[in-house]
């Protein structure tokens, strides 16, 4: 169970059904709704919905102590629990920090730090990647790395399999693959289009597999002392890191995952002074990003991640405005047409999973002539996914995207480096393990296949 809804405390209003992308709540009105597991993508935006919730004050303690154990949340815990609710593993993150044979390396999405520190009081959409460094820190984990550095290798190795698609006559549009919730979707209900879909895995993989291999090489041990833990703004990453494939190096990619709440929950219940912490790094090298990496957090950002190196690349010229600003915005499909060199590079991006369904029977028809396709199941992209910080009114919602899109672009522009293959870390990385983009070793561990049953 990813996603579940408590019988006990659902009201049966309903509200989470009309978010839901897949069409996987059911019930009568006025009674408790359940979960058809058959279609659900585990993407949470049912958990951001929910108003139906036990607290001391509406259920007393007992009730209100007894849903939390089940849960696995820390006593520290006092808020509102809610009917719709996504699983905590922060005791499986505590065990690993008490094991002293694990090294523990985590990771944190980029969507995370623009969000985090709502939790702790700050204004929506709040920039604190030096507070969650430090506090990640004195959490206790031995490597505070990020997931916006094997963002970057994404785009490396995503932007080189478009290239070669494009060039070679691969199977076009492609499709991105770094929204777990999406893939899931796609396998579900239109499996027949899975050769669409690039064959990278999510960088929340790649960045454990990268942990497993090449990570425990600079520490001089090997992957089964590794214990990877990655913090996500989604409730389907759990999800894709249990998948049986996702463990090409011999161990699995990622141990476990935590939403944005559980990390806030975790800081509170060790103590932690979040307005007290001075702001850290993350470690290197496998914690250096660009703002490339960093705009993964919004819709679109993928795909200008993808355009600011593939422009470059094809090119070998600099792109002139290293912001594409055709691709922003948040309309649940944009498509733009792009000079690339002699190339006209037509890509499309879709924001909310609802809207991807049209454009696949377009495909399907033929009537859709793109390149590529960033897929994002969330309204706004991560920046709005259902691990997020939940804020219960719509206007509250949509204020706290806007703040934490905009923190994102405001991140990537105060980064000293702003496109993938500039990141020094990627230099170094390729140059002393990778080797080359959609190489041998890179296809043994950073990509992956879909549809296995
Ligand atoms: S997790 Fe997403 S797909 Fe599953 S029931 Fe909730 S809203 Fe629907
Ligand atoms: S858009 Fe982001 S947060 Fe939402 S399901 Fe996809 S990967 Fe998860």
């Amino acid at each position: 169970m990813i996603v579940a809804i408590d019988q006990n405390l659902c009201t049966g209003c309903r509200e989470c059904a009309e978010v839901c992308p897949a069409y996987a709540i059911v019930g009568e009105q006025g009674k408790p709704q359940t979960i058809d597991t058959s279609r659900c993508v585990m993407c949470g935006q049912c958990v951001q919905k929910c108003k139906s919730y036990v607290s001391i004050l509406t259920h007393g303690k007992d009730a209100y102590e007894k849903v939390k154990k089940e849960r696995n949340i820390p006593d520290c815990v006092q808020e509102p629990l809610f009917a719709a609710h996504a699983v905590c593993n922060i005791d499986k993150v505590n065990a690993a920090l008490a094991d002293p044979e694990k090294l523990t390396m985590v990771q944190c999405a980029p969507a995370v730090r623009v969000a985090i520190a709502e939790e702790f009081g700050a204004d929506l959409g709040t920039l604190a990647p030096g507070k969650l460094a430090a506090a990640l820190r004195k959490i206790g984990f031995d490597r505070v790395y990020d997931t916006n550095f094997p963002a970057d290798v994404t785009i490396m190795e995503e932007g080189t399999e478009l290239i070669k698609r494009v060039t070679q006559g691969g199977v076009l549009p492609m499709f991105t693959s770094c929204c777990p919730a999406w893939v899931k979707f796609m396998e579900n209900t239109y499996p027949e289009i899975k050769d669409h879909l690039s064959s990278c895995k999510s960088p929340q993989q790649m960045g454990g597999a990268i942990f497993k291999t090449y990570g425990a090489e600079l520490e001089g041990t090997d992957g089964s002392k590794v214990f990877s833990v990655s913090v996500m703004p989604c409730t389907c990453k759990e999800f894709e890191c249990e998948r049986p494939e996702m463990k090409d190096s011999g161990y699995r990619d990622v141990d476990v995952v935590m939403t944005t709440r559980d990390l806030a929950w975790l800081i509170k219940s060790k103590n932690i002074d979040w307005d007290a912490l001075a702001e850290e790094e993350f470690d290197q090298p496998l914690g250096l990003y660009t703002g490339a990496g960093t705009i993964f957090g919004v819709t679109g950002g993928v795909m200008e991640a993808a355009i600011r190196t593939g422009y470059e690349l094809i090119t070998g010229q600099p792109i002139p405005d290293v912001e594409v600003t055709a691709v922003r915005g948040t309309e649940g499909f944009r498509v733009s047409h792009l000079k690339v060199g002699d190339l006209t590079l037509k890509v499309g991006v879709v924001t909310g999973l609802k809207n991807v369904v049209p454009v696949i029977e377009a495909m399907k028809a033929g009537q859709l002539d793109l390149h590529f396709i960033e897929v994002m199941t969330c309204p706004e992209g991560c920046v709005s996914g259902g691990g997020q910080p939940k804020l219960l009114m719509d206007t509250d919602r949509a204020e706290a995207y806007a703040a934490r899109r905009k923190a994102t672009f405001d991140h990537d522009k105060e980064l000293p480096y702003r496109k993938s293959h500039e990141n020094p870390a990627i230099k170094k990385i390729y140059d002393e393990f990778l080797k080359e983009p959609n190489g041998p070793i890179a296809h043994h561990l950073l990509h992956t296949k879909y549809c296995i049953k």
